[in-house]
């Protein structure tokens, strides 16, 4: 028997295990032993998919959308996209503009498809979502991380992005983020987009958690004077609409663009199921009221939270400003993020993710998914804050 063939060295590269992924694998485990554990790490809403939108999905399929659906999507959502995005950011957008993607996790491995030749350096700011870094690997690319600070904001700053910049082809940027539940205002954007056109990169905006705004508004980079020609946008209906699991989002950008990715689509995924599109269509057409009762708990849960955690000694939260997180600063007890969170899985059984899951940026802070009911989060703040004064 020989040995057999090597597996190739993209793949051996995409490893995406961190230490801060043990505290999730830790408490998954221990709610599979009949352990009780208040889970606040993943980001996903703890409704399901509203049952309207699961009509119009069977009634879809039923009537017969179940054969291969076009391969950038049906003309009538990347049109009800276009629409979205024209009316949401200002900027004329039209059909060609959009390319339909099994969520926004396939957009943005395929913006950076389009933006990196292999080997090429793809920025990306730190803290990051879990994902990046094995995207941009499996593109082709060397991610690099662009540090922030905790008393920035995590908002990166021109000069250090300027730094990181040359040779670099893109710079992916997260706005509303997760992790840090910041939002990006003008002068940030302005500041990202003078940069990354000095130095010839593509911006690559992640604009998933566009509906889920608390304080302020979210501008989108590609509204900036010049920036539509080298911006790739990607949403998606996970966040706004509960429709994790139907894996439905979208690249925008220029025509030539999607054109070319359209064939990469061709290449790769073949297209999203018609039912789901039709199912998205459905969710989309149900409005901005819709997608407000979808973002609402999110909005309770932070009010109590700046409640809870105002003045608490051990911990600082973070201004929470857009998505379904929560960022504190838990440096005060002397512990990093992990060790926190490993002892505040064991001694009291919740689990947060540990900033250190996000990169280097917010080592000494824990990401608070909003996930649980109301009560049951009021009581695991409570819990937390009594752990950090505990300890402080
Ligand atoms: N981008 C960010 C910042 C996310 O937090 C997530 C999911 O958590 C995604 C992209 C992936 O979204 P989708 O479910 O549309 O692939």
């Amino acid at each position: 028997m020989t040995n057999p063939p090597a597996l190739s060295a993209r793949l051996r590269g995409l490893d995406g295990s961190t230490d801060g992924w043990s505290v999730f694998l830790r408490a998954r485990a221990m709610i599979a032993a009949g352990t009780k554990v208040t889970e606040l790490t993943i980001g996903e809403h703890d409704i399901g998919t509203d049952p309207a939108i699961l009509a119009a999905m069977d009634a879809a399929a039923r009537g017969g959308h179940t054969g291969y659906a076009a391969v950038p999507g049906t003309d009538t959502l990347r049109t009800a996209v276009a629409a979205r995005v024209s009316a949401r950011t200002g900027v004329p957008t039209g059909r060609d503009n959009v390319l339909i993607t099994p969520g926004a996790q396939a957009a943005l491995f395929a913006a950076h498809m389009a933006a990196l030749d292999p080997g090429d350096r793809a920025l990306m700011i730190d803290p990051y979502y879990t994902t990046y870094p094995g995207t941009i690997a499996a593109a082709g690319g060397v991610p690099v991380a662009v540090p922030t600070r905790s008393r920035d904001g995590f908002r990166p700053d021109p000069a250090t992005l300027a730094e990181h910049a040359a040779g670099a082809a893109s710079l992916l940027i997260n706005t509303p983020n997760n992790p840090t539940g910041g939002l990006y205002e003008r002068a940030t954007l302005e500041g990202i987009a003078r940069v990354v056109t000095e130095h010839g990169l593509w911006l690559i905006s992640d604009e998933v958690y566009d509906t889920q705004v608390w304080d302020g508004a979210h501008l989108s980079p590609r509204a900036l004077p010049g920036m539509a020609g080298r911006t790739l946008v990607m949403g998606s209906m996970s966040k706004s609409h509960a429709m994790t699991g139907s894996r439905i989002g979208w690249l925008v950008g220029p025509e030539p663009v999607i054109a070319r990715l359209t064939d990469l689509a061709t290449a790769t995924n073949y297209g999203v199921p018609g039912f789901i599109q039709d199912a998205a269509e459905f969710a989309l057409a149900q409005g901005t009221g819709f997608e407000a009762e979808i973002a609402a708990p999110f909005l309770r849960r932070r009010a109590l939270a700046l409640d809870i955690l105002a003045n608490r000694p051990g911990l600082r939260l973070l201004p929470a400003r857009a998505a379904m997180y929560l960022m504190l600063d838990i440096r005060p007890t002397g512990l990093s993020g992990l060790a926190f969170a490993d002892r505040l899985l064991d001694e009291r059984r919740i689990a947060v993710m540990p900033g250190e899951a996000f990169g280097t940026s917010a080592a000494g802070h824990l990401r608070i998914a909003m996930t649980v009911e109301d009560g049951g989060f009021a009581a695991a703040l409570e819990e937390i804050a009594e752990f950090a004064r505990s300890l402080s």
